[in-house]
């Protein structure tokens, strides 16, 4: 017994392809399921909600897109292509599969190493990209619409692909806002400062602080009243 695969061939791989195993409910499971000798199918690596498990060499073509294989890195998500986008995005368990939620984020990951390690896009091709021979991310599906090769629809027409695409570049976590300078103009004085968090000095003339003012993108208009913060040390006169 063991994994089936073949020899890539010399065109370069162009598609990172996720699949739907349409009964596995673990990555170890279907695991076993390739490995039976009375099994022609395989895969590089099969996922489940908390585990990504490899099967076959990203150096040989799994057996899972039919003449798409030689060209193609293969991932199959423990799912099916029946599942509503509510089930997908499901953190409990959906026809015996545990937190459905967990392995899209997983596929995504693996998607993205993928396409960073091959140098392929990380864009979801259309049939029509697919049948031009263009590099990307595709579904099954699409192969088979793009080629006409074999009939497989995995994984679905209710697939989560925003959230596949989200997950694979997690927001930031927001930067805090910039502290702006602000002009103040001193009523007894007539002086007119800026003041930054880290102090405070006098404006030569109304020239340097236009300038100022536009560089940080701030009114250049004072405020016509006496500053009653901390304007911090006069930095203008530090040497
Ligand atoms: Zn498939």
């Amino acid at each position: 017994m063991a994994y089936k695969s073949s020899t890539r061939g010399t065109r370069p791989v162009r598609w990172i392809a996720i699949h739907t195993a349409e009964g596995a409910r673990t990555a170890v499971s279907l695991g076993k399921y390739f490995y039976r000798d009375d099994i022609a199918a395989s895969s590089h690596v099969g996922i489940d909600g908390g585990s990504t498990l490899q099967y076959v060499s990203y150096a040989k073509a799994a057996w899972t897109l039919r003449g798409g294989n030689p060209v193609s890195d293969n991932a199959e998500m423990c799912g099916f292509s029946r599942w509503t986008r509510v089930q997908w995005l499901s953190t409990g368990t959906v026809d015996g599969v545990a937190n459905p939620r967990a392995m899209v984020r997983r596929c995504a990951l693996w998607t993205k190493s993928r396409c960073v390690a091959r140098g392929i896009p990380i864009r979801h091709l259309t049939p029509a990209q697919v049948a031009a021979g263009q590099a990307g991310i595709i579904a099954h599906w699409d192969y088979t619409r793009g080629t006409g090769d074999g009939t497989h629809t995995d994984v679905g027409t209710n697939f989560p692909w925003d959230v596949f695409f989200s997950d694979m570049n997690p927001p930031k976590v927001e930067e805090e806002d910039e502290v702006k300078p602000h002009i103040y103009k001193l009523t007894k004085t007539g002086e007119v400062y800026a003041v930054t968090p880290m102090g405070c000095w006098k404006f030569k003339n109304d020239g340097d602080r236009v300038a100022y003012a536009k560089l940080w993108g701030i009114p250049a208009t004072p405020t016509d009243t006496d500053f009653a913060g901390w304007m911090g040390p006069r930095l203008d006169l530090l040497t």
